[in-house]
C-alpha cells in the first residue's frame, strides 16, 4: 500500500473511525492498492458534528474580512502543493496529470471567488420612515454538510468549502469512498492556512453515512453532487428532516452540430468534451445531434478521436465495473443497429494491464430511443443522432430528463440564439464543448440534473449558505414616531 489508511479529520486532527467495514482504494491507472478506507458510522459523524458545533460560535463571529484571510493563504498553498496534489488526484481517480492540474487551477479560481465575498455580501439600509431604518444582513447557517462524487476529487469539494466556510459556516464533508485521499490533503492545507480546529471536518464513508448526514439534527444544510438517483434520495431525506438541500445530479449533454460549423474547431471541441477526464464529467458531451449534411464534420471527429491514446492523453475510468458498464452500452447500441465508427472496447495499456481504460468511441446512426441516446454513460463515448432540421434536434434534447448542459456549433447567430432559447438545460454553450461558467457566474443544471433552488457556486451559492436577517430600527426611542408614518 502506497499510503497509510485513510482517517477522518475531526477537530483539526486525523482520527480513527470506528466502523467495521473497510474498502480498498484502488488506482484505476494500474489496479494497484493505494490505501484502505474504513467507513464511518453514526458515532463518527456525531463526533465531527460536535466539533463543528463547538467551533461555530467563534468562527461565525469572526468578521468575514478576517475569515477570508484563511482562503487567501489556502489559495497560495494550493499553488505551492499543486504537483503533489495533482499526483494524488491522478493516482486515485485515474485522470491524466494535466487534467488533475486543471482541476487544481479551477479550485484556485473558486477560492479567489470566496476571497471576494466580503465585497458581495454587503447588506442594505434605508431610512424607511423618518428616523426609522430597515437593514438587511447575511447570516451563516451553522453546521453544514457537503457530499461529493469521485470524478473531481479536488474541484467539486472546492465548489463548497471556500464559500460555505468564508460565509461563517462550519463544515462536514463526505468524500467519495472511491477517492478519499485528496480531501484529506485539502484538510491539512486548510489547517496550515490557519483555519481554526473544528471548522472543517472530514467524515469518510459511503451511502450509509450519507443517510445519517441527511437525518442529523445538528446539521442545517446539505449540499450533494453525484448521480441523479442518489441526488433525489438525498434531497427527499434532507428536506423531510427540515434541512435546506441542494442536490446536483447526473447529466446527458447534447451538442447540436449545424452544417456551417467551423470544421476543425468543432471536431476538436466535440472530442475534447466527450473524452476529457475519460468522459467522466457531468459536463461531458455525450449525445451529438447532427443536423442536415454534416458528414465532413463527423469524418473529422473520427480523425480527432483516433488521436486520443489511452494511457497517454486519455486517463482510466474509475473501476472495472465502470469499464464493463460502458462497454455494455456500446455493445447494446451495436446490436440495436447503430454503427460504431471508432471503437474503444477491449482497451489494454501496455505495462498497465490492470488499469481500467476505455478508448474513445464514436457511435453513429443512434436512434433517440436507444439507451446510449437516453442514459448517462459516463465514459469517453459520443452517440450521434441524425436529424433533418433544428426543430427535431431541439425536440430530442428537450425530451431527455436531464438538463445540465447543451451546446450548439454554428456560425449563424440566429440558429445559435434559437438553441440558447429552446434547449432545456441550465448551462448553454455556443461553439464551446464544455460550457462551465467561470466565476463569478454560477454552476448548476436544470431538470433531473439539479434538485433544490439556486446554483452551487458563484453568487448564487451565497443564498444557499446564508439566511437573510431583516432589522427595523428606531434609533431614538423617545421620538414619538410610528414606524409606518
Ligand atoms: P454517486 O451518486 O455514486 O456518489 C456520489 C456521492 O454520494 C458519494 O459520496 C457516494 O458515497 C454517495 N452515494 C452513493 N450512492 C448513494 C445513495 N444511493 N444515496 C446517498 N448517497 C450515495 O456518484 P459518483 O459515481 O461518485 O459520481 C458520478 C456522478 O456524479 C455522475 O452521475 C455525474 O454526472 C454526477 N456529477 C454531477 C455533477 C453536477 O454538477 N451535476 C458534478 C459531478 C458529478
Amino acid at each position: 500500500m502506497k499510503y497509510s489508511p485513510v482517517q477522518n479529520f475531526v477537530n483539526g486532527k486525523m482520527v480513527e473511525t470506528t466502523g467495521n467495514r473497510f474498502l480498498e482504494v484502488i488506482s484505476p491507472m494500474d489496479g494497484s492498492v493505494l490505501s484502505v478506507v474504513r467507513l464511518s458510522v453514526k458515532e463518527d459523524l456525531d463526533r465531527a458534528v460536535d466539533a463543528a458545533k463547538k467551533a461555530y460560535p467563534a468562527w461565525s463571529k469572526t468578521p468575514i474580512k478576517e475569515r477570508v484571510q484563511v482562503f487567501f493563504r489556502y489559495k497560495q498553498l494550493l499553488e505551492r502543493n499543486a504537483n503533489d496534489l495533482a499526483q494524488l488526484i491522478s493516482e486515485e481517480n485515474g485522470k491524466t496529470l494535466s487534467e488533475a492540474n486543471a482541476e487544481i487551477e479551477k479550485s484556485i479560481e473558486l477560492t479567489e471567488f470566496a476571497c471576494s465575498l466580503p465585497q458581495l455580501v454587503v447588506g442594505e439600509t434605508l431610512e424607511v420612515s423618518k428616523e426609522i431604518e430597515c437593514r438587511t444582513e447575511r447570516v451563516s447557517l451553522g453546521v453544514v454538510a457537503s457530499i461529493v462524487p469521485f470524478n473531481f476529487p479536488c474541484m467539486v469539494p472546492n465548489w463548497t468549502i471556500p464559500n460555505a466556510i468564508s460565509l461563517g459556516n462550519c463544515m462536514i464533508i463526505k468524500p467519495s469512498e472511491k477517492v478519499p485521499l485528496s480531501v484529506s490533503k485539502l484538510a491539512l492545507l486548510l489547517k496550515e492556512a490557519g483555519l481554526p480546529d473544528g471548522v472543517f471536518n472530514v467524515v469518510q464513508g459511503d451511502k450509509e453515512i450519507v443517510t445519517s448526514i441527511c437525518q442529523h439534527p445538528g446539521i442545517e444544510a446539505v449540499s450533494f453532487v453525484g448521480s441523479s438517483n442518489a441526488a433525489k434520495n438525498v434531497y427527499r431525506l434532507s428536506t423531510q428532516h427540515l434541512k435546506r438541500c441542494l442536490a446536483l445530479g447526473g447529466a446527458k449533454n447534447h451538442l447540436v452540430i449545424l452544417p456551417d460549423a467551423k470544421v476543425d474547431m468543432t471536431a476538436q471541441n466535440v472530442v475534447a468534451s466527450m473524452s476529457g477526464c475519460a468522459g467522466q464529467r457531468c459536463m461531458a458531451a455525450s449525445a451529438m445531434i447532427a443536423v442536415g449534411e454534416v458528414e465532413h464534420i463527423v469524418d473529422k471527429i473520427c480523425e480527432e478521436a483516433k488521436k486520443i491514446i489511452p494511457g497517454k492523453n486519455l486517463g482510466a475510468v474509475i473501476s472495472k465495473e465502470a469499464k464493463e458498464r460502458i462497454e455494455r452500452y456500446i455493445g447494446e447500441a451495436e446490436v440495436a443497429g447503430a454503427k460504431i465508427l471508432v471503437d474503444g472496447r477491449g482497451c489494454v495499456v501496455e505495462g498497465k494491464e490492470e488499469g481500467t481504460y476505455v478508448g474513445p468511441t464514436v457511435i453513429d446512426y443512434v436512434k433517440p430511443d436507444m439507451a446510449v441516446a437516453r442514459e448517462e454513460i459516463f465514459g469517453p463515448v459520443i452517440s450521434i443522432m441524425r436529424t433533418q432540421n433544428l426543430e427535431e434536434a431541439i425536440a430530442i434534447e428537450n425530451a431527455n430528463p436531464y438538463g445540465n448542459a447543451a451546446s450548439v456549433f454554428t456560425q449563424n447567430g440566429g440558429y445559435a440564439r434559437y438553441v440558447m432559447e429552446k434547449a432545456s438545460a441550465g448551462m448553454i454553450g455556443v461553439n464551446v464543448g464544455v460550457p462551465v461558467p467561470r466565476e463569478p457566474f454560477s454552476f448548476g443544471g436544470w431538470n433531473d440534473s439539479r434538485f433544490g433552488v439556486g446554483d452551487i457556486t458563484g453568487k448564487s451559492s451565497i443564498e444557499f449558505w446564508t439566511k437573510l436577517k431583516k432589522s427595523t430600527i428606531k434609533w431614538n426611542p423617545e421620538a414619538g414616531i410610528n414606524w409606518m408614518t
